[in-house]
């Protein structure tokens, strides 16, 4: 992975977590609350780890998962996992990683997957 892709992720990464963590702002007196506790003067700064878990309950599950994995596919850069399928450990596309940068599996297993979980 080239130098410009990973920095290119890394700023999309900040910018989707930002905006993740606006609209929760916006939406949730409780999730404000405990930002403005922590005092980060960039939104992206903030870690979900910083936020009481209970706090993090009531922000709903789905932007809570978004969250989490977008901090998860952040720390997936730093240590050189970021693009490789957590399932077969082949390389995802850096198409498919531009369009969704918090991908864990690449087309390939998503969709096994996901076939699955409708079978089951
Ligand atoms: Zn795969």
């Amino acid at each position: 992975m080239d130098s410009d892709f990973k920095d290119r992720m890394r700023q999309k990464l900040h910018k989707l977590k930002a905006e993740v963590l606006q609209s929760l702002l916006a939406e949730n007196d409780d999730f404000r609350a405990a930002v403005e506790d922590i005092g980060v003067k960039d939104l992206a700064d903030v870690a979900s780890n910083d936020i009481d878990a209970r706090t993090l309950e009531a922000v709903g599950t789905k932007d809570k998962i978004r969250l989490q994995r977008i901090e998860a596919a952040m720390a997936r850069l730093e240590n050189g996992r970021f693009g490789i399928c957590a399932s077969c450990g082949k390389k995802i596309g850096e198409a498919r990683m531009d369009a969704i940068p918090y991908s864990v599996m690449c087309i390939e297993c998503q969709s096994n997957s996901e076939r699955r979980r409708i079978h089951n």
